[in-house]
This record gives structure tokens, sequence and C-alpha cells, in this order.
């Protein structure tokens, strides 16, 4: 029997950590349950950080984590999923292609950037949601140096308030600084539909949010959306145009494009819609979590967000799950009661809320020690320690916060 994993972010490695950890207590071993889990890099993208500085480090391994519980890395790309043979094809690399038949299908294969049709974008928009985007971003800003010095070269615009675009917009004052010196004057401004910055956050952190961006002298365009970029940077719908040497996009993702081949149902995001074991219920043997998947979080109508608190649990249910049903174990309904945001806003500090109401119980720096925690300690994979690694996958004690 195999499981199949496709994915290698937060997801895709506890759905590996936690499949291994119901055959290990189950005392089968790999030959009667081979767990394999394909991807283009062993590598986990601490997605989080991208906005920082130096993103080419904010990566972990995972081979020796997964050779630890025997998992089988497949490297490649999972280019076609066939549902009714139950084979997944892989491309290896040097034009190769490999088949993966599966007992069970784990679609841990996350989001990427929306990118629309806006003129200008391709050519000229960066972004912080990819590692290589985030490379780019980083290898762009340094070169800035060399620019002579003019307004445009000090300005960014970020398309997008939300989450991502915030945590983008208020670490670049700092990063500006760093690359073009402490006498620089870096112009920072978010543009966004919405007539509020932050939109999905909510009234309680909004006023927190606000004045973070007045004391980093973050400006913002609310209301108008960008119409177009170009070499010289941006214009908005209300005809502004903002001479800015960097734009970032940051307005919304979607569940990446392998979910199109699973012949079931999507939300406007492109997840799969999965019951409450992360089966997807109409194409037998298929489990999809993280943002790859829409799934119930509780019974009271709350849906687990495309958030890397939600991936890590929800992987842990759906390897939990595709295991029990091979070994013949009853499976697991994912929860998640819990519900916190830890938001970065650079020098500002940072905004901590609780619960789906989004009560703010720290901002400043006690919250930015929390931000530093989650995303340097908790986020990233466990040791490469069996014992250890397999007991950090109990799908009732992940990320409980
Ligand atoms: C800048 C930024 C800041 C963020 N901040 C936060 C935050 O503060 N808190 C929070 O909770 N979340 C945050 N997020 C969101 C979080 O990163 C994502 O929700 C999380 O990464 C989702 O995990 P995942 O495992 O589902 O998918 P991903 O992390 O996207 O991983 C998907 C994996 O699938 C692989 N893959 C995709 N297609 C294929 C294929 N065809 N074949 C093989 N492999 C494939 C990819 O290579 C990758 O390894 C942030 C995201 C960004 C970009």
């Amino acid at each position: 029997m195999r499981i199949v994993i496709i994915g290698a972010g937060f997801a895709a490695m506890y759905a590996a950590l936690s499949s291994a950890r119901l055959r290990d207590i189950r005392g089968a071993t790999p030959k009667d349950l081979e767990i394999v889990l394909v991807a283009p890099e062993p590598t986990l993208v601490v997605r989080p950080r991208l906005y920082e500085p130096k993103p080419e480090t904010l990566t972990a391994p995972l081979l020796d984590v997964l050779k630890a519980i025997d998992v089988v890395y497949v490297q490649g790309r999972a280019e076609t999923v066939d549902t009714k043979q139950r084979a997944v094809e892989v491309a290896t690399g040097d034009g190769k292609r490999r088949t993966l038949a599966y007992d069970r299908l784990v679609v841990a294969t996350g989001s990427q950037l929306f990118r629309p049709n806006v003129p200008g974008l391709a050519e000229f928009g960066f972004s912080v949601d990819s590692l290589a985007d985030a490379i780019a971003l980083d290898r762009h800003l340094t070169d800035l140096a060399a620019r002579p010095a003019t307004a445009a070269r000090d300005t960014v615009v970020v398309a997008g308030g939300g989450f991502t675009g915030i945590e983008a917009a208020t670490e670049m004052p700092a990063r500006l600084r760093a690359v073009l010196g402490a006498a620089a004057k870096p112009r920072v401004i978010i543009v966004d539909r919405s007539e509020g910055i932050a939109p999905d956050m909510g009234e309680g952190p909004r006023p927190v949010i606000e004045a973070a961006l007045r004391q980093l002298g973050v400006e913002t365009r609310l209301g108008v959306g960008v119409a177009g970029l170009d070499q010289a940077g941006v214009t908005l719908s209300s005809g502004e145009h903002i001479d800015a040497a960097t734009v970032v996009w940051a307005a919304g993702i979607r569940a990446a494009p392998l979910t199109e081949q699973i012949p079931a149902e999507r939300d406007k995001f492109g997840r799969l819609l999965v019951d409450r074991d992360l089966r997807v219920p109409s194409v037998a043997g298929v489990f999809a979590t993280g943002d790859a998947a829409r799934a119930a979080c509780d019974d009271v109508g709350n849906y687990a967000l495309m958030s890397c608190q939600h991936a890590t649990r929800m992987g842990a249910f759906a390897g939990n799950n595709a295991a029990a049903e091979l070994l013949g174990e009853p499976t697991k309904p994912y929860h998640q009661k819990a519900y916190v945001t830890c938001l970065d806003l650079g020098e500002a500090g940072a905004l901590f809320t609780r619960g789906w109401d989004r009560k703010v119980e720290m901002t400043g720096t006690e919250a930015k020690k929390t931000k530093q925690e989650i995303n340097t300690v908790w986020i990233y994979p466990p040791k490469a320690e069996r014992a250890a690694a397999l007991a950090s996958a109990d799908p009732e004690r992940v990320t409980d916060l």
C-alpha cells in the first residue's frame, strides 16, 4: 500500500510526519505502507518570512527528517493526477517522467500569488510570495543603491493592504534605509480597493495597524486599485501616477494549479472542498489539505484560512486519516478551535489577536517577541530524530495555541 503526498510545505510536512506516526503506532513497516513525498525540492520554504531581507536563508532542509521517519522523497513536480487509475505522473527533471501509483493521495500543493491581467504587472511587479520572487525583490532593492538618488528610487508601492501587504510594507522603510543609507527618505505607499486598511482583520485591530503605519510614515491610497505598472511606477484607478522604482504585488492568492486536476468542487480561491476528515468526498482515495483545501474547522461555521497555522494542523489530520483508512483505523475529524493572528509591523512592533473576532491581546515589542518566536522556532520542522519527530505530529496536539 502506498500514500503519495504532493508538496513540501507546512501541510505536506505534517502529513508525512503524522502518517508515519500512525504507521509506527500500529506496528506497520514501510513495506506494509510506503509513504512517498513528491516535491521539486526537499526543503520547507518558510513562506511567512519572505517579506524579510536575505530570503535565500529562509528555508529548512527536510531530507534528514524524512529519512528518520522512513518517508521516501521523490524529487520532481507532480504534473498530472489520474484519479481513476490512482496514479500521479511526476516530472523528475531532465525531461524524465515517473508514474507513482497510490492507494491514498494527499494533495498539499499550497497556494500561489494570483496575478491578474493588469498591464505591466508581469514585467514590472515584484512579490514576496515564493522564494524566487522574494530573492528577486531582495536583489532589486540591493541594486537600488547603485541608481541615482531620486524620489522614484526611494519609493515602494505595495498593492494589497491585507496581511501580506501590511507585513511587506511595514518592513520596507528599514529595508530601504539598510540599502540606501540612514540619510535616505524612503516612501512607502499601500494601495487597496477597500475603504479601510486590513479589510479582513476587522475593526478591533485596525487602529493598531493605522497607528503603526503613521509611526512608520507609510501612506495609504484606499478605495482605489492599480490600473497599470510601467518602468516609471504605477497608475492608480483614480488617475494618480506614483513614480516608484519598486512595486510589490500582494493582492491575493489562489490554490496551486494542480488542484484543478482533481474532478471535484472548488471555492473561489481554487481550494478543494473537503469533508471533516479532509477527504475530497467525490473522489475515492484523495485527501486535500493546507492552502489547497477548504475545510470547516469547527461546528459553528468557521473555515480554515490559507495560513500556516491552519496548514500545519490540517496536514497532520490529513496524513493521519490517509494512513488510518489503509490501516483499518478510525479517522479523526479535523477541528481547530484556537485561532490567533500575529501580524508583523516592522519597526512598529507587531499585533497579536486571539479568536475569530480578533481581540487584540498584545501590541508593540511584546507582540514582536511572540512573532519572532513563531517565525524562528514554532514553524520550523522538527529535528531529524525519529521518536521526537513522530511525536510532534499528533494531530490533536499540532498548533494548539
Ligand atoms: C509573505 C507571507 C507571509 C505570511 N504570513 C503568514 C503568517 O504570519 N501566518 C500564517 O499563518 N500564514 C502566513 N502566510 C501564509 C502561509 O505561508 C501559507 O498559508 C502556508 O505556506 C500554506 O502551507 P501549505 O503547506 O498549504 O502550502 P505551501 O507552503 O504553499 O507549500 C506548498 C508546497 O507544494 C509544492 N507544490 C506545489 N505544486 C506542486 C506540484 N505540482 N508538485 C509537487 N509539489 C508541488 C510547493 O513546492 C511547496 O513545497 C504567509 C504567506 C506569505 C507569502
